[in-house]
């Protein structure tokens, strides 16, 4: 597994306005709490810097699980599992579903919730699920180029800080699994 050291990924909506995006005044910083946020003193817009939802989910395949290396930035080359953000009004469940579909073609079938990882070095909250692939064979569709099944001691680079915590976060479980039998 790659040692490179984590960066922080900003999302798109976490560059300050210096404008109100609805009434066009410009903005200024006002005190709220811990935190100085950008603020419309002629509207009363106020802009939070939130992390976005993303859902992201392992497929395996015996001892190995999939991976897609992904054609766009953030981290265009590197590898990273099947998901993406949360749109609003849906759920995780349904994105993380929704996105092995666009990307890969497979309908995959949600088991558990892994976990969420959240806070720094990351500016995304990102839910982790384990699932199984129920219809069809990954092949990459959109946002990656090339799939793979890839066992522990085979892993490529992978994008972000988020999928190496979901990688052991993997190993881990298949440890737990094996101490079980
Ligand atoms: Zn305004």
């Amino acid at each position: 597994m790659s040692t490179e050291s984590p960066v922080f990924y900003y999302a798109d909506n976490h560059r300050e306005f210096r404008y109100c995006p609805h009434c066009a005044a410009p903005l200024q910083k006002i005190r709220d709490g811990a935190r100085w946020r950008p603020a419309c003193t002629r509207c009363g817009f106020v802009q939070y810097l939130n992390p976005p939802l993303a859902a992201t989910i392992l497929l395996t395949r015996g001892d190995r699980v999939l991976l897609g290396r992904r054609t766009i930035e953030p981290r265009r080359g590197y590898w990273t599992l099947p998901g993406g953000y949360v749109e609003l009004g849906e759920s995780a469940e349904e994105a993380v579903v929704r996105e092995a579909r666009e990307e890969l073609g497979v309908d995959v079938r949600i088991e558990r919730l892994l976990g969420l990882h959240s806070g720094a070095p990351s500016a995304v909250a990102v839910a982790l699920y384990e699932g199984t692939i129920v219809r069809g064979e990954p092949r990459p569709l959109d946002e990656v180029d090339a799939v793979g099944f890839f066992g522990p001691d085979e892993l490529p680079e992978v994008a972000f800080w988020s999928t190496h915590w979901a990688l052991e976060l993997w190993q881990l479980s298949r440890r737990d699994r094996e101490l079980r039998r």
